[in-house]
């Protein structure tokens, strides 16, 4: 797959942000566009008008087979699978599919850093191109953050550098993608209910790793052994980043020293880079996250000198482990981003003061028996409200302190607070899906911000 060529007959499923940053770097290219969705409604009208007043040919409600047939290649948005039954259908099976980062990244001259992982992506992403930017570099973020890498490739000028924050979903799709620096965070089950088998999911994500050439580097999670292993023997150079010990001799990477000071050890040299004390953001997880994201931010150009000016900045991404207010001396902690036990998990291992921990909401299969280990010590009371109520009480009742509670967010906050004594965390990491109560994991977090500004006394 290359660049657009103008002229050509380029196809887009989906009017999503993708699909419409996608089309119109399409058309800028001088490519001929057909853009379609199958869902007609204010937003897919709203950007079939825009496309349209650029020259494309746009359908709502309908894929229109004989158009899409005409076309050289197909831009696939995130959210459309490659098994989506559209692309086997006669005529349009065949033509080259091609997901919407990759299609962005040829039309790219920046180098490319890629982060994915199974948690940490986001924060990961976010805080490489803040460390970049902090350093004076023109470094812009996107992918599954937000903006579409089609955006960055329409900048103009372009970012200096590109993060792009990637989902097994998509790089399973690509075909020809390559990065100056990867970074995988760690690898944990998930997404099972799409996957047939967790080694499906980790071959998506390995794919990271098939346009390796001598000149990559590699970011690597030295305590994760399956994500430590997941590149193979793909060239490259590799960095390790170690948070429970130091840096094996021979090992490049980062750590977090005895005396808990972010170190990096790029080559042959320790610079000691800032106490793990001086960050916003919370938990060893997160000190972990900092170290991939200096390491990467170096490895493309940040001098070493500028590194703790950003890291010392950089505050936490809103619902993930973001301190909303201290009331009474209780202080509210919003990680609704939380949706699994493995967010939850290291959530709790990030609590310094006694924890009175949200969780429910609904309920996506795990037990939440494997959190018991975790809490104790930290957790003094569990408050299980949403459909996941019952669930969680039958896993964690005897072993710590449950009590479920029915009805709106605000009585379910209002029992926290009941709880909660001065010097407290009230802790929302709900290892549950938001979708019995609210409309996504945005919302609930906005929600409980409101309530704790607004309600709680
Ligand atoms: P993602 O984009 O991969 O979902 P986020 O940066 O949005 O990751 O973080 C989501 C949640 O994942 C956080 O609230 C935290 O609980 C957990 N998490 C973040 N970083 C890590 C990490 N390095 N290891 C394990 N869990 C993490």
């Amino acid at each position: 797959m290359t660049e657009i060529r103008p002229g050509e007959r380029i196809g887009v499923l989906g009017l999503a942000r993708s699909g419409v940053a996608a089309s119109r770097l399409a058309l800028k290219q001088g490519a001929e566009v057909y853009a379609s969705d199958l869902s007609r409604n204010e937003a897919t009208e709203a950007a079939a008008v825009q496309l349209r007043a650029l020259g494309a040919d746009v359908d709502t409600g309908v894929h229109d087979l004989e158009k899409l047939a005409a076309c050289s290649r197909i831009v696939l948005s995130p959210g459309i699978p490659l098994t989506a039954k559209i692309l086997s259908a006669p005529g349009i099976a065949g033509i080259p599919v091609v997901p919407e980062i990759e299609f962005a990244f040829h039309e790219l001259s920046a180098p490319v850093v890629t982060v994915t992982g199974t948690n940490g992506k986001t924060t990961v992403t976010a805080l490489i191109a803040h460390l970049l930017r902090t350093a004076g570099i023109d470094a812009e973020a996107g992918g599954n953050i937000g903006v579409a890498l089609s955006e960055l490739a329409l900048r103009e000028p372009q970012p200096a550098v590109a993060v792009v924050e990637a989902s097994s979903f998509q790089l399973g799709a690509t075909t020809d993608f390559a990065c100056s620096v990867g970074v995988l965070t760690n690898l944990a089950p998930d997404h099972l209910d799409w996957y047939g088998s967790v080694e499906e999911y980790y071959a998506d994500k390995a794919k990271m790793y098939r346009g390796a050439s001598p000149r990559s580097r590699w970011v690597l999670n030295g305590e994760d052994e399956e994500a430590l292993a997941l590149p193979g023997d793909a060239p490259g150079e590799r960095y390790v980043v170690r948070i429970e010990s130091p840096l094996e001799p021979g090992e490049r990477g980062g750590y977090l020293s005895a005396d808990g000071w972010l170190t990096l050890r790029p080559d042959s040299e320790n610079h000691r880079i800032l106490a793990s004390s001086e960050l916003k953001i919370r938990g060893p997880h997160n000190v972990a996250n900092a170290l991939f994201a200096a390491l990467a931010a170096y490895l493309v150009g940040a001098p070493i000198d500028r590194l703790a000016e950003g890291l010392r900045s950089f505050s936490p991404i809103p619902h993930r482990l973001e301190p909303v207010a201290e009331k009474n001396g209780v202080l509210w902690i919003n990680d609704s981003k939380a949706t699994n036990i493995a967010s939850t998990l290291v959530a709790i291992r990030g609590m310094d003061r006694p924890t009175v921990l949200l969780l429910g909401g609904r309920h996506k299969g795990e037990p939440y028996r494997k959190l018991i280990p975790r809490m104790e010590g930290r957790v003094k009371q569990v408050i299980a409200y949403g459909e996941a109520a019952d669930q969680v009480v039958a896993d964690l009742g005897g072993a710590i302190p449950v009590e479920k509670v029915e009805g709106r967010f605000e009585v379910v906050l209002a029992r926290a607070a009941a709880h909660a004594e001065s010097g407290d965390t009230v802790l929302l990491s709900p290892a549950c899906s938001s979708y019995d109560m609210f409309e996504s994991y945005e919302h609930r977090g906005r929600e409980f911000r409101r309530i704790v500004e607004e309600e709680l006394g």
